[in-house]
């Protein structure tokens, strides 16, 4: 039903929120329970399938961290294997987990869950865990990206699952404390024990995803999207938004602290606006002006050409051609990585952005990264 043909009987505003739409589409029948995907929750896992299972978790990063501390927090028998020379042993011991090295870590361990970067993980795999994982382990990842692009050819015995939560690490153990979860997506690629989707459904509740919801998938569906959604909308797509904004209005004159507020402060208000109850509810709250501008002006950003550059980044990623380069470029050092961070963060939004948020300390104390830390 499209917004100009609403059926008779909905006379609420067209402001509904996408989920009231839904009620209401259930109710009449429209929308049935059985067409959408199915959404596993707590209830659904069983536990037990951890029980008695050592959880290796290799890497101690932005995912490593939050997967440890919340398995440990849900009972769970964890160990964090790292490297002797990483600076993360410490404050994972600080955190009261075990920590070994790799090789002690994984000697005993049930399930081993790679949270090392993806560029590292083929030459991890090959080196330490191929030869040494326990007779039908399983092995985990958070992204399925080097199982889907063949980086990594795991052994035939083991169960091969995939537990994604679907938000940055921080964000995984933050949710977490505050009783909540963040949503995961779990797949299985190679299932030798019979109960692979079991065991990946119970290690997602486990650090906290079946309280928000779990969606069963594939690691190809899940390597595809999620290279696309940070490409081209959440971080390629929003960074490049927010930086052209920025010099838009810098470079007609109007100060980079007013452009920094319009165009990246304000993104997060109203971001928060979309999260809770969709694009409705963040018209509602803002002033008809806006909304207007935004149904005026946002197809002129977004024009049918942005889509077809959408669709050759999408293609660049079914096809392969994003993991080659990206994997030649760590065969190189990551040097033009490392020159294009180099370059973004020289960017002169950044650098008022420092200015400002030193005057904002409310944002600092409640801050989700802290690098001290993890
Ligand atoms: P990080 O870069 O934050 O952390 C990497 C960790 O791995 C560090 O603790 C590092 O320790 C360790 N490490 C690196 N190489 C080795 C090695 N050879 N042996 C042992 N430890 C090693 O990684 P992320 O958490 O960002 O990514 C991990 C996985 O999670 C990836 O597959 C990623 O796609 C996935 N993911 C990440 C998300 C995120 O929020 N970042 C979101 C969803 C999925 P040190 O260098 O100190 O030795
Ligand atoms: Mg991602």
């Amino acid at each position: 039903v499209g917004v100009n043909q609403q059926p008779a009987w909905l006379d609420k505003p067209v402001r509904q929120s996408y989920l009231s739409y839904r009620t209401l589409y259930t109710e009449y029948g429209i929308w049935s329970e059985e067409s959408l995907m199915q959404v596993l929750y707590d209830k659904d896992a069983d536990q037990n399938f951890l029980v008695g299972r050592r959880i290796a978790v290799i890497g101690y990063g932005s995912q490593g961290h939050a997967h440890a501390q919340n398995l440990k927090d849900s009972g769970v028998d964890v160990v964090v294997g790292l490297r002797e020379s990483s600076g993360s042993c410490e404050p994972a011991r600080q955190a009261g987990l075990r920590v070994t090295s790799v090789e002690e870590a994984i000697s005993g361990a049930d399930v081993v869950m790679v949270l090392v970067p993806d560029e590292d993980a083929a030459e991890l795999y090959r080196t330490q865990l191929h030869g040494a994982l326990k007779q039908g382990a399983v092995l985990a990842f958070a992204h399925g990206f080097n199982v889907h692009y063949g980086l990594i050819k795991p052994r035939d015995d083991l169960d091969v699952v995939l537990v994604a939560p679907k938000a940055p690490g921080h964000t995984v153990r933050s949710t977490f404390i505050g009783g909540g979860g963040v949503p995961g997506l779990i797949a299985v690629a190679s299932d030798q024990s019979g109960s692979a989707s079991q065991i990946a459904l119970a290690y997602a509740c486990a650090i906290g995803c079946g309280r928000s919801g779990v969606i069963q998938t594939t690691f190809a569906e899940e390597t595809e999207t999620d290279l696309f959604g940070e490409q081209a909308v959440l971080c390629g797509g929003t960074v490049a938004l927010i930086n052209a904004g920025f010099e838009v209005l810098t470079e007609a004159g109007y100060s980079p602290e007013m452009a920094y507020f319009e165009c990246l402060h304000e993104m997060k208000l109203i971001v928060d606006l979309i999260y809770e109850g969709g694009i409705a509810n963040m018209n509602y709250s803002i002033s008809n002006t806006a909304e207007y501008g935004e149904y005026v002006s946002g197809p002129r950003v977004i024009t049918p050409d942005v889509k077809e550059r959408m669709k050759d980044i999408l293609n660049d990623i079914q096809e392969g051609r994003f993991t080659r380069d990206w994997m030649l470029e760590n065969k190189v050092g990551q040097t033009n990585f490392k020159a294009m961070r180099a370059k973004a963060d020289e960017h002169a939004c950044e650098e008022v952005g420092h200015k400002l948020r030193a005057m904002m300390p409310w944002i600092k104390e409640k801050a989700l990264v802290d690098k001290s830390k993890n």
